[in-house]
């Protein structure tokens, strides 16, 4: 489906090839440090955002494929440096939104406002160009790299040299790669990875691929990061690392759009809460708003999540 495969072996073979012959020093496993720092925080920027308008501004947006209407209208207003819920049914268009927000999906209708621009006809990574970074909601890892070379593709981004430059071991080239290094480093410690720096992306536990995921998603500087259920098939220690990670990311001033089934982990962690039920918005406030909604009670925390 539109979400894609975990790895496509053949082409990270390639990738990793260009690399290699490209940047010898950025994919050598030996000189990595893998010693986190107090200072790694300020490696992951810390965006600068309007405080007094919504970062995003969803107006009436429509996603119909064939007949069926997956988002019938939806308004979604969300607050800077806010960690808001989108929940909701099995099918409800959670993840739909998610891909009309970046861009795999253009709306049949409605807008999509982020900070002053629209996002009306920009593709992926134009919109990510702009700071809106995601995860997907089965891990999308380069499983044969390494984890800082996992998280150095997110950084790529960031290179003033261009490939001649970097080829030719050109100082602003090498520069950049200290540089990139530098911050992969201190993004992996963020996420708390750094002892795990060198090792392959496929061979960590499930747990460990979802927190890489989302400090790759941070080496794109995003102001705006949407994290599509990080916490579907974690055991509960790990939920809650993954819990304090997402404040922490938070606390950085990073907005999050946080999609996810455990209820206790969205009504803990979340701001503001937006419900949705068949493609409408049916509720929308705090956790505690949401949670005695009838009209989500009904659709919703009625069955199997009523323990929240
Ligand atoms: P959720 O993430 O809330 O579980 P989705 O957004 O994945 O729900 O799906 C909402 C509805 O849209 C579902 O009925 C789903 O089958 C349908 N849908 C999602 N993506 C597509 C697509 N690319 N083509 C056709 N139908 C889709
Ligand atoms: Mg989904």
């Amino acid at each position: 489906g539109a979400e894609g495969t975990q790895s496509n072996v053949p082409f990270v073979g390639f990738l990793k090839q260009i690399f290699a012959q490209a940047m010898p020093g950025m994919f050598g496993r030996a000189q990595m440090s893998t010693k986190g720092g107090a200072e790694s925080d300020a490696f992951v920027a810390a965006p600068v955002v309007a405080k007094d308008r919504p970062l995003l501004d969803v107006g009436r947006v429509v996603m119909q494929f064939g007949g069926l209407k997956a988002l019938g209208g939806v308004d979604l207003s969300v607050k800077p440096g806010t960690i808001h819920g989108l929940i909701g049914p099995n099918g409800s268009g959670k993840s739909t939104m998610m891909n009309v927000l970046t861009g795999i999906y253009t709306p049949t209708a409605g807008e999509v406002k982020f900070e002053s621009h629209s996002l009306a006809g920009l593709n992926s990574p134009q919109i990510a160009a702009l700071g809106v970074a995601r995860t997907f909601q089965n891990v999308q890892l380069f499983g044969e790299l390494t984890l800082t070379e996992n998280v150095l593709v997110g950084l790529q981004h960031a290179y003033r040299s261009g490939i001649f430059e970097i080829a030719l071991g050109l100082p602003r080239a090498r520069a950049d790669e200290a540089v990139a290094r530098k911050r992969a480093a201190a993004i992996l410690d963020f996420v708390g990875l750094a002892s795990l720096a060198n090792e392959e992306a496929r061979n960590l536990p499930y747990g460990k691929q979802r927190l890489l995921e989302i400090g790759r998603a941070l080496a794109l500087d995003p102001k705006l990061l949407l994290l599509d259920e990080p916490a579907a098939g974690l055991t509960a220690p790990d939920i809650k690392e993954l819990m304090s990670i997402i404040r922490k990311i938070r606390d950085h001033g990073i907005t999050i759009i946080l999609i996810e089934h455990h209820m206790d982990v969205v009504m803990s962690v979340c701001d503001t809460i937006t419900v949705l039920d068949f493609g409408e918005k049916i509720a929308e406030g705090k956790a505690a708003e949401v949670q005695a909604n009838p009209r989500v009670i009904e659709a919703y925390l009625g069955g199997a999540a009523a323990t929240a």
